[in-house]
């Protein structure tokens, strides 16, 4: 690493590091799950963003919990509101591919100030659909930084 600053060789790291190697398992619910049942969702599964789909897997939209508490402190009622009314969605969502890497991808959340990415693939290059296959998160950059410096290898 002779001559090279230490920033650079950190993104270079980054940079060969792909995101199908440290994606998590996403968190999906359907659009016409109710805002009460998303909240039960994201305490059950521990999460802070849950993807909406149609059809299984098919990326519909997302919710964060700003999105959730946003409805609870209105005046309609949690069990009635479906999540699809109160989440972002398509085509406005950032997504990341398995094949991008771990700097692109953080650059992302940085970028559009974020928390979670859907990982996503396309199922119909026509239609411009998505399938949801995996959540890359800023937990998932904190993961990364720690594995880093316990000089294990990943
Ligand atoms: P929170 O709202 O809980 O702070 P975020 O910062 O992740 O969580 O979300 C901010 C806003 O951006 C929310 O309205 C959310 O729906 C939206 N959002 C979250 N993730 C994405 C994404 N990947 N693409 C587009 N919009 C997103």
């Amino acid at each position: 690493y002779v001559g090279k600053p230490m920033g650079e060789v950190i993104a270079d790291q980054l940079r060969k590091m792909k995101v199908k190697d440290y994606k998590s398992v996403p968190v999906v619910v359907s659009e016409g799950t109710s805002v009460y049942d998303a909240i039960v969702t994201m305490f059950l599964e521990d999460v802070g963003t849950l993807f909406v789909v149609r059809d299984q897997a098919v990326l519909a939209g997302v919710v964060s919990r700003k999105d959730l508490l946003k409805v609870a402190i209105g005046a309609q009622d949690v069990r009635e509101v479906p999540v699809g009314l109160a989440m972002t969605r398509m085509p406005n969502i950032i997504v990341v591919t398995p094949e991008e890497n771990v700097y692109e991808a953080a650059t992302k959340l940085i970028d559009y100030q974020i928390d979670a990415l859907p990982v996503v693939r396309v199922m119909d290059a026509h239609n411009k659909q998505l399938e949801v296959v995996g959540r890359f998160t800023k937990t998932t950059i904190a993961r990364i930084f720690v594995e880093l410096g316990s000089g294990r290898d990943i």
